[in-house]
């Protein structure tokens, strides 16, 4: 029997997370460790300044008060499951999509991230989408490229950001091994007042987008394909590299 460990960004109450545990426990044992509330944007953050509690929601469902999703991942293979590793970490589904540089901001990304770290097969999963969600069917093709990534392994070095869109299945088109593709945000910092009148601020985007270049992640969800990225931690830039050593000359 397979074993998964859990974990999403946007807090252990959310639909997405409840869909992927569902799907997943039809193929095996789901330890669902995630955090109590929304940290979306948090990225790989680990908390080791403060102390954490844990709290029990049912059997192997647990939240990490305060904690992050890096955080929820190393409870859950540390503590639930006591170092032995899991077959693989799922993260997910959240709500909205990780394309382009913003996966440097997610957690969603990151809990794949720190399974990845700790030698594990780790695959992060999102909707492109962000109404009428139908969390059901998007774990649905999430649990069959899990199924894949078991039946086929995948690279020691890389770990798998995934983005589903938001159609009916037989709408979707098929799925492309994609690259990391770049955002084209209009961002804004939106200054509104509190109750006394003093200025407090927001960071937003006046228009989400992504550059629609052939073969990327945002690509290939625009068209209807589920994009299935390779990342790796080790973010040297290998021609930077080349170019500083011969460049430089130091
Ligand atoms: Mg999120």
């Amino acid at each position: 029997m397979f074993t998964f460990l859990l974990t999403n960004d946007d807090g252990y109450f959310s639909e997405g997370i409840r869909a992927l545990r569902s799907a997943l426990k039809q193929i095996g044992r789901v330890v669902c460790v995630a955090p109590d509330r929304n940290l979306s944007g948090v990225g790989h953050s680990l908390t080791f300044n403060s102390p954490l509690r844990i709290r029990r929601i049912e059997e192997d469902f647990w939240t990490v008060i305060g904690g992050t999703p890096a955080d929820c991942i190393h409870f859950g293979y540390y503590l639930i499951l006591e170092g032995k590793k899991p077959h693989m970490v799922c993260s997910g589904i959240n709500d909205g999509p990780n394309l382009g540089e913003d996966i440097t901001y997610s957690g969603t990304v990151s809990g794949a991230m720190e399974g990845r770290i700790l030698g594990i097969p780790s695959i992060a999963f999102s909707v492109f989408g962000r109404e009428d969600i139908d969390f059901t069917q998007v774990a649905d093709v999430a649990k069959q490229v899990v199924i894949k990534a078991l039946e086929e392994g995948m690279p020691e070095d890389a770990y798998l950001n995934v983005n589903i869109p938001n159609l009916r299945r037989e709408e979707i088109k098929g799925f492309l091994i994609t690259k990391q593709g770049r955002r084209s945000y209009k961002e804004k910092v939106l200054k509104l007042s509190d109750p006394q009148g003093k200025p407090i601020y927001w960071i937003t985007a006046e228009q989400f987008g992504w550059m629609l270049e052939e073969g990327t992640d945002y690509w290939a969800v625009y068209h209807g394909y589920v994009s299935i990225t390779p990342l790796q931690l080790d973010m040297t830039n290998y021609r930077a590299l080349e170019e500083l050593k011969s460049s430089w000359k130091l």
